[in-house]
């Protein structure tokens, strides 16, 4: 998708902080931080929100939450705990319509979500 900025941000158009990169996923931290460990796992594929996911693209998923996983332990937040979010919709405060799922950690996290 040529104006969607994680597309860029894969193809290096756009500069981020890599975390982490295989051939289905990229992990980058987030340009504005909501806690100590904020970094965002996209799939490489462009889908544009959790309404796009489907039979065909949905192998991805289970992926990014292996690799959330490892991400969480190099980080050592395993033990202490963290959060993956995925904002659905405008309505759910979703502003980059490439799917994302943000691994947030490093503090304590309030529940449950505004
Ligand atoms: P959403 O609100 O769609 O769930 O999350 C989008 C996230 O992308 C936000 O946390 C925002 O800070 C982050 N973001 C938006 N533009 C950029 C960018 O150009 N670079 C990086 N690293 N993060 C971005
Ligand atoms: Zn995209």
């Amino acid at each position: 998708m040529d104006d969607c900025i994680f597309c860029k941000i894969i193809k290096g158009d756009i500069p981020s902080t890599k975390v982490y990169e295989d051939d289905l996923c990229y992990a980058f931290n987030d340009i504005s931080p909501t806690a100590p460990v904020h970094v965002l796992i996209i799939p490489k594929q462009h889908i544009a929100s959790c309404n796009e996911v489907n039979g065909e693209n949905s192998g991805v998923i289970g992926h990014i939450f292996e690799v959330a996983a490892k991400i969480a332990a190099d980080l050592g937040l395993s033990e202490k705990g963290y959060r993956i979010v995925n904002n659905c919709g405008e309505g759910a405060g979703q502003t980059v319509f490439h799917l994302h799922f943000h691994l947030i950690g490093g503090r304590d996290l309030l529940w449950p979500a505004g």
